[in-house]
């Protein structure tokens, strides 16, 4: 099983980057599972026809008796197992702790040894990376992080803060950096912004997916583009880049 965390700054497209990639992914036979750890919520919507489902905190808040994996795991395209951790209820209580309180509770009814998923993707806020959104990368929970941005300053500050929380870790056998994913927001000069970010950060760009209008298209459909266009320029960007960040490895592990 390899864990991927995705990283970055809220409305810089890591949603739609991970629900692509796990729809890409379950394309080319892995069994995927995306957990979503914004309050948003709103991580898996293209892979369920646009439809919310139920958060895990809001399942453990909500029900008196005991809660059942199918009740927080929901079957998404292609059988992409989809997860919401959820927020805390506004103005009260930790987002991180929440998010921490999900993992447990997914461990502890055996998620993963009852879906056994090749693939787990983490799709994780990146503008705070305090302890609690830090937690996907830490306690075996993530191998590596990829952080997704644009050329744009804020995006890059965060990409900075997501690193540096990596490099607080290192050597703790936690996650390691795998690079950065470019969503191009098609501002000047952003394909060398992000290259000199990364070298900075002391990694790589490992892909670059353009600014697309199928990307609404599609997610006006409640879809992702590789499931609504597959054939698309688009979907294989989202293709490749898939294999590219998972394939060589996990087949390592497989075999
Ligand atoms: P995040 O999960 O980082 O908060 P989202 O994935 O929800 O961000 O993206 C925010 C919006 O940006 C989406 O509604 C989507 O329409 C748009 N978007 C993201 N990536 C692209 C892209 N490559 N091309 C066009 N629109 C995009
Ligand atoms: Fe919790 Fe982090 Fe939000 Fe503080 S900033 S309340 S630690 S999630
Ligand atoms: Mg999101």
């Amino acid at each position: 099983m390899k864990k991927i965390a995705i990283y970055g700054k809220g409305g810089i497209g890591k949603s739609t980057t991970v629900s692509n990639l796990s729809a890409a992914l379950s394309l080319e036979g892995y069994r995927v599972m995306q957990i979503g750890c914004d309050p948003k919520a709103d991580s898996t919507r293209n892979l369920t026809g646009g439809k919310s489902i139920p958060t895990v905190l809001d399942v453990l808040r909500g029900t008196k008796g005991p809660v059942r994996l199918d009740d927080l795991v929901h079957r998404g395209f292609n059988n992409v197992f989809c997860v919401e951790a959820g927020g805390p209820t506004p103005g009260i209580g930790c987002a991180g702790r929440g998010i921490i309180a999900a993992f447990e509770k997914l461990e502890e009814l055996e998620a993963y040894e009852t879906f056994e998923p090749d693939i787990v993707i983490y799709d994780v806020l990146g503008d705070v990376v305090c302890g609690g959104f830090a937690m996907p990368m830490r306690e075996g929970y993530a191998d590596e992080v990829a952080i997704v941005s644009s050329g744009e300053m804020m995006a890059l500050y965060a990409a900075h803060n997501i690193a540096q929380a990596i490099k607080n870790f290192a050597g703790r056998s936690y996650a390691t950096l795998s690079g950065i994913i470019m969503n191009r927001r098609n501002i000047e000069n952003e394909e060398a912004l992000v290259e000199q970010a990364a070298r900075e950060i002391g990694t790589e760009v490992i892909g670059q997916v353009p600014r697309c209008g199928l990307v609404q298209e599609a997610e006006a459909m409640g879809k992702t583009v590789v499931e609504c266009f597959p054939e698309s320029d688009m979907g294989r960007i989202y293709r490749s880049l898939a294999v590219q960040l998972v394939g060589a490895k996990v087949s390592a592990v497989a075999s």
